[in-house]
C-alpha cells in the first residue's frame, strides 16, 4: 500500500496509472468497519482503490468539535492495508487549503434542511473538498455511505452540476450489533451514554413501521422526539420523514414510494445522525 501526502505525488501516481480504473473512497479517518465496508465495496468493482484521510477543516462549523474529532492514524493505515487498499492520501492542512478559499457553494432546497439548516456552511466545505480531492485522485468511481445521506445527495449535485466525469455509489449503513450506526465521533461517548445510544435506530424503526401502519408522520416524529427528549439524555435536532431525492419533508406519504427517516441529536454532547430508506 502506497502512502501519499503530497497531491503531486498522488497525481503522478494516477498518470502511471491512467488507463486503470479507480474506486474512491473519501474519509475523515478514525476508521472503522463502516469505511471499510466501503473500501471493499470499491475493491469488488475497481482493480485499484485509493482511501483519503483528511480532517476537513473548511466543513465544521463548531470549532470544538474540530479539536476533539477523533484521529487514529497508524490504526487507520494498518485497517486500510489489510482491507487491500492500494493508495492512501493523508495530506496536511496548507496541502489541500495552501490559500483561503473564496468560492462558495449554493445547493439550494437541499442545503437548507437537515444538517444544511443546522449546520451552516457544512456543505460548502463538503462540495470543496470532495471537488479538489476528485480533481487529485480524478477517480471512475467514488464510494459514500448512506449514513450521510444528504452528503450523498450534495454530491450527487456537485457532480451533475459541475460535470465530474465519476460514477457515484451509496453504500448501505453499517450498524454495531446493537443497531447503533457506526462514526467515528462514537468513541467519545461516555460508557453510559453508549448504552443510552441504540435508542436512535429504535426510534427511526419505531417511527418507519407507525407511519407504514398510516400514522401521521408529523405526529409519530414529535412524539417520538419528545419521548427522547424526556429521558434528559438526548437532545433531537431534528427527526423527519423526507423525499429520498429532495429531503423535503413529507405530509403525506403515498403508496409505494420510497421515503427518509432522518434524525440527528446530541448525547452526551456528541452529534448523532442516522437514517433509514424505506418503500411504503
Ligand atoms: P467520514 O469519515 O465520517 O467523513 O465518512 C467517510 C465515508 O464513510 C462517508 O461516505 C460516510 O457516509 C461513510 N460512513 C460513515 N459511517 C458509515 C457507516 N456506519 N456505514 C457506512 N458508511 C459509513
Amino acid at each position: 500500500m502506497k502512502l501519499f501526502r503530497h497531491a503531486a505525488d498522488l497525481i503522478e501516481w494516477r498518470r502511471e496509472n491512467r488507463l486503470l480504473s479507480v474506486g474512491f473512497v473519501p474519509t475523515m479517518g478514525a476508521l472503522h468497519n463502516g469505511h471499510i465496508s466501503l473500501i471493499e465495496k470499491a475493491k469488488s468493482e475497481n482493480p485499484l482503490v485509493v482511501c483519503s484521510i483528511f480532517v476537513n477543516p473548511t466543513q465544521f462549523n463548531n470549532a470544538d468539535d474540530l479539536k476533539r474529532y477523533p484521529r487514529t492514524p497508524e490504526q487507520d493505515l494498518a485497517m486500510l492495508a489489510a482491507a487491500g487498499c492500494d493508495v492512501v492520501f493523508m495530506p496536511d492542512e496548507a496541502e489541500i487549503y495552501p490559500a483561503a478559499p473564496q468560492m462558495q457553494l449554493n445547493f439550494g432546497n437541499l442545503e437548507e434542511v437537515m444538517e444544511g439548516s443546522h449546520r451552516p456552511g457544512h456543505f460548502n466545505g463538503v462540495g470543496l473538498v470532495v471537488s479538489k480531492l476528485f480533481h487529485m485522485v480524478q477517480p471512475d468511481r467514488a464510494y459514500f455511505g448512506q449514513k450521510d445521506l444528504q452528503q450523498f445527495l450534495i454530491i450527487k449535485r456537485l457532480v451533475a452540476d459541475l460535470s465530474f466525469p465519476v460514477q457515484l455509489v451509496c453504500c448501505p449503513v453499517v450498524r454495531e450489533a446493537d443497531g447503533l450506526a457506526m462514526s467515528s465521533r462514537n468513541v467519545r461517548l461516555s460508557a453510559e451514554a453508549r448504552l443510552q445510544a441504540p435508542a436512535l435506530y429504535r426510534a427511526l424503526t419505531e417511527a418507519q413501521q407507525r407511519i407504514t401502519q398510516g400514522e401521521n408522520p408529523q405526529m409519530v416524529c414529535s412524539e417520538i422526539t419528545r419521548r427522547l427528549n424526556e429521558t434528559g439524555i438526548f437532545s433531537v435536532e431534528y427527526l423527519t420523514l423526507a423525499d429520498t431525492e429532495t429531503l423535503a419533508s413529507v405530509q403525506s406519504p403515498q403508496a409505494g414510494m420510497e421515503y427518509a427517516l432522518c434524525i440527528a441529536a446530541f448525547l452526551d454532547g456528541v452529534r448523532l445522525i442516522d437514517n433509514v430508506v424505506f418503500r411504503m
